[in-house]
């Protein structure tokens, strides 16, 4: 295998021969617009340059074919064009960092974010923002310039194992967030993806499940988040899913690649494969997928000689072939690529970026309960116990593709499947010891929690307890049941049995239920916080932050409570790519909960979660008061007053959810939110924006959204379930179209 390093890739850049005249090569002219710089590319390439950038292998070790010389390392790699001055693609995984698979770039560190689910939480845009550019930013400084971002898919079923790397349940909230941070990444001059489209919402298996779900609740739910994820972030490219959806694997959806998403939306950019995720050639390409990706992982290369013989069949047009090409261009030039090349060997700001990663994480904890305000915690305690969740060392990680594994992790052993070990990782930031640093008068111990009997016993002889309980999930495994793993509930009772100033800290990768909670003085959710985790968690714990996260995804009670109780065991079938031709495909239905997802779904029951959607406490008390609705072009808007009557600063969330009464499947949706921060005792009137196509339902038979004339439900609170300010608005009937807004 040829070795890569970082140090001779200024190829990357690709610059023509100097000696090249500008006029051979038109499409340098940055004064033209990107469409017309693609064409002229395009009519330029020969067909063994435009072939050999619609299928590739992934540019990683022990995988063959091994990568060239000009290869990064990384997850997948189209190589440059010199004498046309086009760069190749180096493609990475970055939902939570730049990731570094397999250690192929020695040495190469990158910065671990927080958990999608907790960028979600934040409720925070302009964060999701920040967060995205210094993705975009730590890509640059590596010499990569496609970023495998920008997970989308909504929280449909909480046992997920990949809803860590995604937002929330809700398309608003999804849309928003994922949108800016793609944003934020191409503000760098770099790509970035949204995935996984559409409906990959289990990972047990992925490679052969069918997410079955009709039209107008596709177009009210995932399909939504998507479309205002687009809208918001102009990604440059969309990647296709591992499952099928009614049937149909979404590389060669025709209705959704096509009829959608380059049809109704519009959508300029290029679509690829997931990894090893294409299953067919002239179906594919003529359902519109554009590139195929981690070709290695099946037996076949669809987009390679086998496309080639399509088109000369005349089964596939070459004008096909050539919208493949252009279409990546497009985006390539669009959003800066070709012109601002990224360089490797940049430099990156750690201890910037970790202080953003550690920001990110202290705006996303939850604080799901605090009886009799046990926190903040005084530092002037004298004894504190820490319980677990290798909270001496750092905070978890979870598994899979997006994994940034920076040096100095702790690895544990983590599951075997199917013969192969999955390494739990703990990023190296210590709560122990940023609780002891805040605490420094206190005597702090900590104990792994594995003796039940000996840790409920210290417990019951310290001031406070801070008992860490997690819950590892990974691409490709989904977590069976809703229960904390290892008998963690176990522990946490006999210790909040023998000690009721127990504080549970949760560093999980989705919903998980709480037995123990009415026994337990506090809990905090931290889902998976990151490299600044540790600190983040004991500026929660002890004031020096005020919790302003909220829950974005229901917590339910119980597994009975969700439209699917009944799982498929995650070990009865597959979930590699590579082995959808010899396992039988099942179905699974989302039709039975359709659009209302998640908070919707309760409503729609009548069922009382644990902890409703954009739920979370603080320090300081709010107050909503004053709401008005404000007629505008798109409907409406929201005006409330938000009180801080506390004694601390903090952030609120107001949230304004809408229904209509007597609908079905119209149950009260998430319509707009605002993060709001608050000096103690201040107050402010702020305006909420609605959007309209969270008032529509969509009509399959007009291929439109359609909002219905009439009296709406609008509620304006602190979550899902609060119905405390209520205003009856009346909309006339509006039309607003499928495409773009
Ligand atoms: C994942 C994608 C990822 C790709 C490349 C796939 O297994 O589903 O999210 O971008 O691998 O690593």
């Amino acid at each position: 295998m040829a070795t890569t390093t970082m140090t001779k890739l200024d190829s990357v850049a690709a610059m023509p021969d100097p000696a090249t005249p500008r006029q051979a090569l038109p499409w340098t002219d940055t004064s033209l617009p990107p469409e017309l710089r693609a064409a002229m590319v395009v009519a330029a390439m020969s067909q063994a340059e435009k072939f050999a950038w619609l299928s590739a292998t992934q540019a990683l070790p022990n995988r063959e074919p091994a990568p060239t010389d000009e290869a990064i390392g990384s997850a997948g790699y189209y190589p440059s064009i010199p004498r046309l001055g086009i760069p190749a693609m180096q493609q990475s995984d970055a939902s939570l960092g730049v990731t570094n698979p397999g250690t192929i770039r020695p040495g190469d560190q990158a910065t671990a974010l927080p958990a999608s689910l907790l960028l979600g939480a934040t409720f925070d845009p302009e964060l999701a923002h920040e967060t995205g550019a210094l993705v975009g930013r730590e890509a640059r400084a590596k010499g990569l310039n496609v970023m495998l971002a920008g997970g989308a898919n909504l929280v449909r079923d909480p046992r997920c194992g990949r809803n860590f790397e995604y937002i929330s349940e809700d398309p608003l909230l999804t849309g928003v967030m994922v949108g800016q941070s793609i944003a934020g990444i191409q503000s760098q001059h770099v790509v970035s993806t949204i995935k996984h489209f559409l409906l990959n919402a289990q990972e047990t298996g992925r490679p052969v499940v069918s997410s079955d779900l009709g039209e107008a609740a596709m177009r009210e739910s995932d399909l939504l988040a998507f479309q205002i994820g687009i809208e918001i972030g102009q990604p440059g490219s969309v990647m296709t899913s591992y499952n099928l959806v009614n049937g149909t694997y979404t590389a060669e959806d025709q209705f959704l690649i096509s009829t959608v998403l380059k049809g109704d939306w519009e959508y300029p950019g290029w679509v690829m494969s997931d990894w090893g995720g294409t299953h067919s050639t002239a179906a594919s390409a003529l359902a519109g997928l554009d590139a195929e990706s981690g070709a290695q992982w099946v037996p076949d290369q669809f987009f390679a000689g086998l496309l080639a013989a399509e088109v000369a069949a005349g089964r596939v047009p070459q004008s096909r072939i050539d919208d493949m090409i252009y279409r990546t261009l497009r985006s390539l030039f669009a959003i800066g690529v070709i012109d601002d090349p990224p360089r490797p060997g940049g430099l990156i700001d750690f201890d910037a970026h970790r202080r953003v990663a550690q920001r990110a994480a202290e705006e996303g904890i939850v604080l799901l309960k605090n009886s009799g305000d046990i926190l903040p915690a005084s530092a002037q305690m004298s004894r504190i116990l820490v319980i677990g969740g290798h909270a001496y060392c750092g905070v978890l990680a979870g598994g899979g593709s997006s994994q940034v594994t920076p040096d100095n992790c702790l690895q544990e052993p983590g599951v075997t499947i199917r013969g192969k070990d999955l390494p739990r990782t703990y990023h190296p930031s210590s709560p122990l010891a940023a609780i002891q640093a805040i605490a420094a008068r206190a005597q702090v111990d900590y104990l792994d929690g594995y003796d039940v009997d000996d840790t409920a016993e210290a417990a019951r002889a310290a001031d406070l307890v801070l008992l860490f309980a997690t819950e590892w999930r990974s691409e490709g495994l989904d977590a069976k049941g809703l229960s904390l793993p290892r008998a963690q509930d176990r522990l946490i009772d006999a210790v909040a049995t023998a000690q009721p100033r127990t504080i549970v800290v949760l560093e999980i990768g989705g919903p998980v239920t709480m037995p123990w909670l009415a026994k337990v003085a506090a809990v905090l959710v931290a889902f998976y916080p990151g490299v600044g985790g540790g600190p983040a968690i004991a500026n929660v714990v002890f004031g020096r932050v005020n919790p302003s996260g909220r829950l974005p995804c229901t917590f339910p009670a119980t597994e009975e409570q969700l439209p699917r109780p009944c799982q498929l065991d995650p070990a009865t079938t597959t979930s590699e790519p590579s082995e959808w031709r010899t396992h039988p495909i099942f179905h699974v239905n989302y039709d039975i909960e359709g659009a209302d997802v998640g908070y919707r779904w309760f409503e729609r029951k009548g069922f009382e979660p644990l902890f409703p959607f954009g739920f979370g406490l603080s320090y300081t008390d709010f107050v909503l008061s004053e709401i008005v609705a404000i007629p505008n072009e798109n409907g409406f808007a929201v005006s409330v007053t938000v009180t801080n009557h506390g004694s601390r600063a903090g952030a609120d969330v107001p949230q304004v959810y809408v229904g209509k009464a007597g609908h079905i499947g119209f149950v009260h949706r998430l319509a707009g939110f605002r993060r709001v921060m608050l000096e103690a005792g201040e107050h402010r009137r702020v305006e909420i924006a609605v959007e309209p196509r969270l008032l529509a339902r969509f009509d399959v038979g007009r291929q439109r959204f359609m909002i219905e004339g009439g009296r709406y439900s609008v509620r304006v609170g602190r979550n899902a379930a609060d119905a405390s300010l209520v205003l009856d608005v009346k909309l006339d009937a509006a039309d607003l179209g499928a495409g773009p807004t």
